[in-house]
């Protein structure tokens, strides 16, 4: 019997290890099953091509009658009673009310209790291929006419093939059938690691050069070898490249031979400041070290090479020590602006936000570090650098447009008064990239880039952020077009396309 029950007992146990890892293999082959179907989803889902908003008719004429016009330039200065007058997509008339120049046919915009500024630029934005559907549009509704796009998703070093989208956006935009501000630069090469050596290095920036690139930027390890970057640097200096971007803690940039077109982000500046600088690692935990010796008569040498070269500040507080700081504060209050965001996008960040907690000590350093940072975006003003409002938006947290009005308040933070701040984010990046002649002012001759606000940006720079209407290009953006801007950019974010689309970019980097 015991024999017998023995074997039976042998044979069930066998069967139900059979059974069970048949189970397993259903759960396995179920998982990779129900993966396989989701990628496959995910990929057909992102072939569609969702919808661009297109942008409004130019008017023959439009007139903005009775307002106050808003110079930042020289200290700032508000003008009221004036009249602008617009044909299709330029300024013919500003200045004060004429018979000639009230009483003629056309559109009407009562500018009485209202302020107009020249359109606003960001310097420092990133743009997806999604961002005709997102980022763009968020950009006008914000009051957002011009940006420098420094890197998009065709930017990074493995994709030297890649063409990048701008242009045919630029096109689009420019011919109304998509909504988005001008391109005033593209940046489409990120050097992230140098070459392995000097002839890899020339044959690769002969290929950029060759290929029309203007600027390249540099996004490198910030403690690469200082031998490495300042061969990069003058390479591509002799064949006509400019340089800019992350500048490596490893170069002097005060005794740089090459000049660099714009130091991007407040991190990679402060540390030029510090006697430390050559060996600083950019941890938390050097960063009060770093701070202790700051040379003053150092950081007065390095911003005055700065000014003398013309190489531009972008700070993006919003998006780098500002952001630590406030993150090292507590996890901030969920974004209103967060709705724009499609849901993938908005899931890393909240785990980014997650991970991001920060220990009491680390929490003092780190806004300790912003406080500095903020002195020395005032210091490079007061020196006569080139500040320029950017807000690296693309960045966790940092959102299209909107985030531009937030730096707007942290450069108002660092001690620069209102129409300062307005003018780096106008007049000043229009000169430094040479178009001051077609943009940045209110004045007969310009393209009609204009933002009508219901309150005084000189009085409080928060005010930016009260915008009535958008004029783009000769273009009205009024209450209702602009709604209807952030209503299509929110129902995009909660698309299924868009949320495929958006996992395909980071699965294949596109
Ligand atoms: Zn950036």
């Amino acid at each position: 019997m015991d024999h017998v029950s023995g074997a039976v007992n042998a044979s069930r146990s066998a069967t139900l290890f059979r059974i069970r890892s048949l189970r397993v293999r259903v759960i396995v082959l179920s998982c990779l099953g129900t993966a396989a179907a989701l990628f496959a989803l995910v990929n057909l889902l992102a072939l569609a091509t969702p919808p661009v908003p297109t942008a409004p008719l130019r008017l023959s004429r439009l007139i903005i009658h009775d307002v106050a016009i808003v110079n930042p330039d020289s200290g700032g200065r508000t003008t009221t009673g004036q009249t602008v007058v617009i044909e299709h997509d330029r300024i013919v008339y500003a200045g004060p009310a004429d018979a000639t120049a009230v009483s003629l046919p056309g559109r009407r915009i009562d500018g009485r209790g209202k302020f107009l500024i020249p359109g606003l630029w960001d310097a420092h934005v990133h743009t997806l291929r999604l961002a005709p559907q997102l980022q763009l549009p968020l950009l006008i509704a914000n009051g957002v006419t011009s940006v420098r796009d420094l890197g998009d998703t065709c930017s990074w070093s493995t994709s030297l093939s890649c063409v990048s989208p701008a242009g045919a956006w630029q096109r689009a935009i420019g011919n109304g059938t998509m909504v988005g501000p001008r391109l005033q630069e593209v940046v489409t090469y990120h050097l992230e690691e140098p070459p392995a050596d000097g002839a890899e290095l020339c044959t690769l920036l002969q290929a950029l050069a060759t290929r029309g690139e203007r600027m390249i930027k540099l996004q490198l390890d910030p403690t690469i070898e200082a031998r490495d970057a300042t061969e990069l640097l003058r390479v591509a200096d002799s064949m006509g490249l400019r340089v800019g971007g992350h500048l490596p803690f490893t170069v002097d940039l005060a005794s740089s031979p090459v000049a660099f077109v714009s130091v991007e982000h407040d991190w990679t500046l402060l540390p030029q400041c510090s006697r430390a600088r050559a060996s600083f690692d950019d941890r938390t935990a050097s960063k009060p070290a770093l701070l202790r010796v700051f040379d003053g008569a150092h950081c007065d040498s390095l911003l005055a090479t700065m000014r003398a070269r013309g190489t531009a500040y972008v700070p993006t507080h919003v998006a780098s020590t500002g952001q630590d700081a406030l993150f090292a504060s507590g996890p901030p209050a969920s974004m209103n602006s967060s709705r724009f965001i499609p849901a993938p996008q908005r899931m890393a960040w909240q785990i980014i936000r997650a991970a991001g907690t920060v220990p009491e000590l680390e929490a003092r350093d780190l806004i300790a570090y912003h406080a500095a940072a903020l002195q020395l975006t005032k210091r490079a003003h007061d020196a006569g650098v080139v500040v320029l409002a950017g807000s690296d938006a693309i960045d966790p947290e940092v959102v299209h447009g909107f985030a531009l009005h937030e730096e707007l308040e942290y450069l108002v933070r660092a001690g620069l008064t209102p129409a300062q701040v307005l003018a780096a984010a106008t007049t000043v990046p229009a000169r430094f990239m040479q178009v001051d002649s077609v943009v940045g002012y209110i004045a007969a001759g310009q393209r009609a880039d204009l933002v009508l606000l219901d309150a005084d940006p000189l009085v409080d720079i928060r005010n930016s952020r009260r915008i009535h209407t958008v004029v783009f290009d000769g273009r009205v953006f009024g209450p209702a077009e602009r709604t209807a801007l952030f209503t299509f950019v929110e129902a995009q974010a909660h698309r299924l396309t868009i949320a495929s689309r958006f996992l395909r970019c980071l699965w294949y980097g596109g």
